[in-house]
């Protein structure tokens, strides 16, 4: 088939008529949680004495929260997507639709990428009611990533103090969690801790489902 295509007037860019066909016959298929077939990051199992280099292993076991998943270890990547933390008290902002607003305060790129990806095709986060604000004003969650900046530090603030009560934070990847290899820990505590490096956008959806069981 020879090259069809027209101009895509919202990106100013082609739009090949090709890939749109291929698309339609192929599809996307949105997949169903607990069903995905990654290898990490993914929960690890096992012990080991390696010399971590995010210091994730203390005697021998396995911090969720530090780890960058570099897989230099003798740890087994086991494939479950459940690697997070939801404490206790969660403000009750999960019941209907949930408005999450991501701040970067130092991110590698990678958090931003996976976080995006909650929203597309393969992963459709809508069907579940999570969406993206576009303001901190329409959120019910922050969502933290990226080691602790003092920069950063009133942004993130004034996008805490504009949003409605009630509200949670969520720190999503080993930087914030826990500084990763370079960083500080984010001085906020959080309401749902998601680790990875980056999280994989299964076990967001996996946080957030178990954060509104525990409402
Ligand atoms: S996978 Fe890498 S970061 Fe995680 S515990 Fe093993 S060595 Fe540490
Ligand atoms: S947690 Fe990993 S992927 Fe996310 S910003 Fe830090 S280094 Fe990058």
């Amino acid at each position: 088939m020879g090259k069809l295509w027209h101009m895509d007037f919202r990106t100013g860019g082609e739009f090949h008529m090709n890939w749109f066909l291929s698309g339609l016959k192929n599809r996307i298929k949105t997949e169903t949680p607990g069903k995905y077939k990654l290898k990490s990051p993914s929960v690890l199992e096992g012990k080991s004495t390696f010399d971590c280099p995010s210091k994730a292993l203390e005697n021998g076991e396995w911090n969720e929260n530090k780890c960058i998943f570099c897989m230099q270890c003798d740890l087994k990547a086991t494939e479950r997507q459940e690697a997070f933390t939801v404490n206790d008290k969660i403000p009750p902002v999960l019941e209907k639709s949930f408005y999450l607003y991501p701040v970067d305060s130092g991110t590698c790129g990678a958090c931003n990428v996976e976080f995006t990806s909650l929203f597309a095709p393969q992963y459709d986060a809508n069907r579940f009611k999570i969406f993206m604000a576009n303001t901190p004003r329409h959120a019910d969650a922050l969502v933290i990533m990226g080691v602790y900046t003092d920069e950063m530090e009133s942004v993130i603030e004034k996008a805490y103090n504009a949003m409605p009560a009630p509200k949670i934070i969520i720190g999503f990847g080993a930087c914030a969690l826990s500084g990763g290899i370079i960083g500080d820990k984010i001085k906020k505590s959080f309401n749902i801790e998601i680790a990875g490096c980056p999280p994989s956008p299964e076990n967001v959806i996996n946080a957030i489902l178990k954060a509104r069981e525990k409402k």
